[in-house]
Formats: structure tokens, C-alpha cells, sequence
């Protein structure tokens, strides 16, 4: 490698991914080449006043990159690093995810290149809505429907859906998902990627005769995804060795006490200093002797320069795109299972598709419902590809792109192609 430092494309890793899928597959080149090929890209500046009367630009994105199987859904998220290229990737895996779970969507993605937590609550407002103005070329509820990402939350998806509302003069609450309760949003939602994650995390350790009493847990990332897993895993009987966030990690042999985690996350805003825990790195967090390692923070952490000393048996990808395909390479010659992004933190769109139903239905469901169909949906998407890894004797991501190309293909294939 050289000895300058390499930029991570997020597209690489995911082309590779769709690449190594359809080496298993019969697809004529010309349909490889629209598959891969996003539809719709794009990129708006924009102008945001500040607390102190300055004038801000900023750079956001929204991209389509199937709408095959029906409108777009993705997430958008703020974040310093975004850039078209990893907009790009997180929208092609959206088409994979939501072709896996059989929802009736195609795939998208968007974000602002932004540090939210440098911005007022005025400001995020501001930003937000001049933002959700600028995308509305390409949002709405029967075309794109944006959600939560990484940076973003229910507060800010209020604000989209009362921009998108204004201009149009009447209340849409199908425009996105992940929305407060008050305004049209689904009982079970906020948890609903983290208890996937345990779902398919737990069926996997079944498969692989793990006990959740002996299971020893790290989870990298303590937002949505992360804290919800490591709390459903702990519940679930497995002891959480390691925790970290963006500040750092926290460490104990027998256990971190989760509940105990969670509130003094509340108060203090970051994992670290929790009583009766040892600080560790981002990285002794991943290389943390444990069983099960939980990726829930950002793409590409996972590299060929951490793999080698990683210890778990078994890696749930609660964030998409958490393993370069170098990384990944080192792990499956180890022997080291996965449960794949798209199908591990797929409960998140999966409850967020309830959302979008309930609202166009304006017919709100109990939370042991959405729980009970959410369940009930990951657990046959887990046998899924679970079987089709087994029956073909491939890793488990290339099962599930398997099988997620393959319902993309088929909806090409009857819809033709225009004229
Ligand atoms: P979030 O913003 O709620 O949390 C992100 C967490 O990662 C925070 O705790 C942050 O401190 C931490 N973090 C950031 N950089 C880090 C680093 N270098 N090392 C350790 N921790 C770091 O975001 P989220 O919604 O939980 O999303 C996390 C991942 O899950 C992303 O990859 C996202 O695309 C994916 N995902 C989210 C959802 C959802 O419903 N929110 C659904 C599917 C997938």
C-alpha cells in the first residue's frame, strides 16, 4: 500500500459488494451496468443565517439510486464527512436493504456536510428547513421519503415534514418516517433498528450454537443504533464488555450494567468515565476480547489495519458499510461470521415502512403490533439468507445481495425499460 494515506470510498466498497453478489448470479452486462448505475443525483448549497447575523453556505445531498421497486427511502444524515460519494453508497445499499425485507421501495440517501452538534437548536432549525426546501424537488410521500441518520433525529424529520407541509398547504405526514409520536410517527420506532440488530444478531448466535450467558458483546457507536442493541443484548442474557463513542470507549471484563450506561449517558452526553469501567480507544474497542463485535457508527471502520487483531466470532453490522472489503477479507479467512448491514439494521426502514402505511391510512397500530410484524419479518429474512448461504456455500452478505438483486431484477424485467 502507499505510503499516503488512502481516501476511503464508501461507492467502492459497496460496487465491490454488488460485484462479488452477481458473481453468483446470471445477469446479462447491460442490466449490471443500470443496477449499479445511480438514477438521480442531487446536490444543492445553500445559504443559512447564523446566531451572530452571519450567512453561512452549506452543502447537501439527496440521491435516488433505484426506483424500481417503488418510491425511494433513506435516511439523511449531518455530518462533517458527507460527500457525494458516501451519500451515493448508503442510497445503492437502501435498494439492496429494501429489496431484502420485500418492502415496496427502492433506495436513497441524503445529508449536509455539517457538525450538528456545533449548531444551536435555532440554527439546526434553520438549516434543516432551507434544506428540506431545497431537496423538495425530489421529496414527497409518493416518491422519496426521507428518515433518521446519523446526526439526525425525530425533531429534525418534524421539521421536513412542516416545511414540506407549509409549502403545500396541508399537513403530509407520509413525507418521512421517523417522526415524533405527536405528529403521525409509529410506536416503535426510535428502537426498532437496535432490536432488529438483536434479532438477527440472536438468530445468527443460535445458528452458531453460541449461549447468550457465555456471550460477551463490544458495541462501537452509543446513538440510536448502538445504545438500543447493546440494551437489547444485555437484556437478551449476553454480558457488554465494551461501549464506545465518538469520545472514546468504556471496558469491563464482567459486564458493563447497560441501564446503569444509559443514564449516565442522559447526563453527561458520552459513555466515557462510567463508573467502575476502564477507558479504552476506538480501536481497543473493536479489538476488545469479546464474541459478538457490534459496528453502529460510521463506514469503513472496519479496515485491513484493525481486522487481524478483531476477536469476535461474529460481527452484527449495525451501521452500513461499518467493513472495507479488505477488512472483511481478513475476517471470513478467519472464519469470523457476519450478519450483513442490510439485513442486520434492516428493522430501522422495516418500522419506518409501518410508519409510512399507518399515515397514508391516517390508522395508527398498537406497539405489539408493529414489535410483532417487525419480528415476525426479520426472522424470515434471517432464514432467508441464512439457507440461501448455506445452499450455495457463500458468506452471508453475498446470500442476501443474492437475493436482494434478484427482486430488483425481476421488477426491472417487468416493467421494462422506457420506451
Ligand atoms: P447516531 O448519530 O444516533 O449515533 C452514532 C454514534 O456513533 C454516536 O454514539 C457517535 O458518538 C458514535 N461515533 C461516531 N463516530 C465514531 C467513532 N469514530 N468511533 C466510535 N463511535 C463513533 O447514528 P445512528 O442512527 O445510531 O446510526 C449509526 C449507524 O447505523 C450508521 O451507519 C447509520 O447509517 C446506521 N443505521 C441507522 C439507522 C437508524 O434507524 N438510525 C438505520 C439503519 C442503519
Amino acid at each position: 500500500m502507499s505510503a499516503m494515506k488512502r481516501r476511503y470510498s464508501a461507492s467502492d466498497v459497496a460496487l465491490a459488494q454488488f460485484e462479488r453478489a452477481i458473481a453468483h448470479m446470471d445477469l446479462d452486462e447491460d442490466l449490471v451496468a443500470y443496477l449499479e448505475t445511480p438514477k438521480r443525483e442531487l446536490i444543492v448549497h445553500f445559504p443559512v443565517y447564523m446566531d451572530d447575523g452571519r450567512m453561512k453556505m452549506f452543502t447537501g445531498y439527496r440521491v435516488h439510486h433505484s426506483t424500481v421497486r417503488g418510491p425511494t427511502k433513506g435516511g439523511i444524515r449531518y455530518h462533517p464527512d458527507v460527500n457525494l460519494d458516501e451519500v451515493r453508497a448508503l442510497a445503492m445499499w437502501m435498494t439492496w436493504k429494501n429489496a431484502l425485507m420485500n418492502l415496496p421501495y427502492g433506495g436513497a440517501k441524503g445529508g449536509v456536510a455539517v457538525d450538528p452538534n456545533q449548531l444551536s437548536r435555532n440554527e439546526l432549525r434553520r438549516l434543516t428547513r432551507r434544506f428540506a426546501n431545497d431537496i423538495s424537488l425530489l421529496i414527497s410521500p409518493e416518491g422519496d421519503i426521507p428518515a433518521p441518520d446519523v446526526g439526525t433525529n425525530p425533531q429534525v424529520m418534524a421539521w421536513i415534514m412542516d416545511t414540506y407541509s407549509v409549502a403545500h398547504g396541508y399537513t403530509t405526514p407520509a413525507v418521512v418516517t421517523g417522526k415524533p409520536l405527536s405528529i403521525g410517527g409509529s410506536l416503535g420506532r426510535a428502537e426498532a433498528t437496535g432490536i432488529g440488530v438483536t434479532i438477527t444478531a440472536t438468530a445468527m448466535m443460535k445458528k452458531l450454537d453460541m449461549k447468550p450467558e457465555d456471550t460477551r458483546v463490544a458495541v462501537q457507536g452509543f446513538g440510536n443504533v448502538g445504545s438500543v442493541a447493546a440494551h437489547k443484548m444485555w437484556e437478551h442474557g449476553c454480558k457488554i464488555v465494551a461501549v464506545s463513542d465518538v469520545n472514546g470507549g468504556v471496558y469491563n471484563a464482567n459486564g458493563l450494567d447497560i441501564p446503569g450506561l444509559l443514564a449516565h449517558v442522559a447526563e453527561t452526553g458520552t459513555v466515557i468515565d462510567f463508573p467502575g469501567s476502564d477507558r479504552i480507544d476506538n480501536r481497543e474497542t473493536l479489538t476488545a476480547p469479546c464474541d459478538v463485535l457490534i459496528p453502529a457508527a460510521l463506514e469503513g471502520q472496519i479496515d485491513e489495519r484493525v481486522a487481524p487483531d478483531i476477536r469476535a466470532r461474529l460481527i452484527a453490522e449495525g451501521a452500513n458499510g461499518p467493513c472495507t472489503m479488505e477488512g472483511e477479507r481478513i475476517l471470513l479467512d478467519k472464519g469470523v461470521r457476519f450478519v450483513p448491514d442490510i439485513l442486520c439494521n434492516a428493522g430501522g426502514v422495516t418500522v419506518s415502512y409501518f410508519e409510512w402505511v399507518q399515515g397514508l391510512q391516517s390508522f395508527f397500530w398498537a406497539e405489539g403490533e408493529v414489535l410483532e410484524r417487525l419480528t415476525r419479518l426479520m426472522a424470515e429474512a434471517f432464514e432467508h439468507v441464512w439457507r440461501a448461504s448455506q445452499d450455495k456455500n457463500i458468506d452471508m452478505r453475498t446470500a442476501a445481495y443474492t437475493i436482494a438483486i434478484q427482486r430488483v431484477v425481476d421488477a426491472v424485467e417487468a416493467r421494462g425499460i422506457y420506451p
